[in-house]
């Protein structure tokens, strides 16, 4: 389902953190002095945007703003008329905005399941058929160790875990990383050593893919 609201909102936002033909993009120290830090205390700190044309098909865009979070200093939520929360998590690097590790920070409407094959990545796996906060909440189980049990496909060129709603066919689907459709059917179980490996891989994995983003982010943002 396409929200042209929700679109417009994130485009609008995109152009203020990165800047456009017209303005610099917004740097920490103007997001400091957007929510009022450090007088109004040490955050997490909000800041409402205010009206603008642009978030005409949503209720509100709000920048959070965490001073004392080593891994993430920005939270931008735009909630839509529906009233959900689109977030995405930034942190400062010292020129521009990137995306913490196993976040998302693509400002980009996130395009819903539903009963389509949408696809949502979170902290570097992969879920099929799963409306957001649904797969937000799996995603914290697995983090915790509690999903034990549950199936997952295992792209075995890269270690991309992709996680499938029982509506979801799973022999008709692709690593979403590589597009390799002979992937591996597993089961999660945190006892077994085999699957710590892959754990392992798979987060050495994510952190090199965060490396290139970034490797690719300052080149563009600095020159060659
Ligand atoms: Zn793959």
């Amino acid at each position: 389902m396409t929200d042209a609201g929700l679109d417009q909102a994130f485009d609008k936002v995109r152009s203020l953190l990165e800047g456009d033909l017209e303005h610099p993009g917004l740097t920490l120290y103007d997001l400091r002095q957007l929510v009022g830090y450090p007088e109004k205390g040490d955050g997490p700190l909000c800041y409402t945007l205010p009206e603008d044309p642009s978030f005409h098909g949503v209720t509100a865009v709000r920048f959070f703003y965490y001073p004392r979070d080593p891994e993430i200093t920005l939270i931008v939520e735009i909630e839509d008329k529906q009233g959900k929360r689109h977030l995405r998590h930034f942190r400062w690097n010292g020129s521009g905005w990137t995306a913490p590790i196993g976040f998302k920070g693509d400002l980009l409407a996130t395009r819903e399941s539903g009963s389509s094959h949408g696809l949502l990545e979170i902290a570097g796996d992969f879920y099929v058929g799963y409306p957001l906060e649904e797969a937000e909440g799996l995603a914290e189980y697995i983090r915790r160790g509690e999903a034990a049990g549950n199936k997952y496909l295992l792209c075995p060129r890269d270690n991309t875990r992709i996680f499938y709603a029982p509506s979801v066919a799973a022999a008709g689907l692709a690593c979403p990383r590589c597009n390799n459709t002979t992937l591996l059917y597993k089961t999660l179980s945190f006892s077994n050593p085999e699957d710590r490996l892959d754990q392992i891989l798979r987060e050495q994995k994510a952190l090199r893919v965060a490396l290139e983003e970034l490797m690719l982010y300052l080149k563009r943002k600095l020159g060659p």
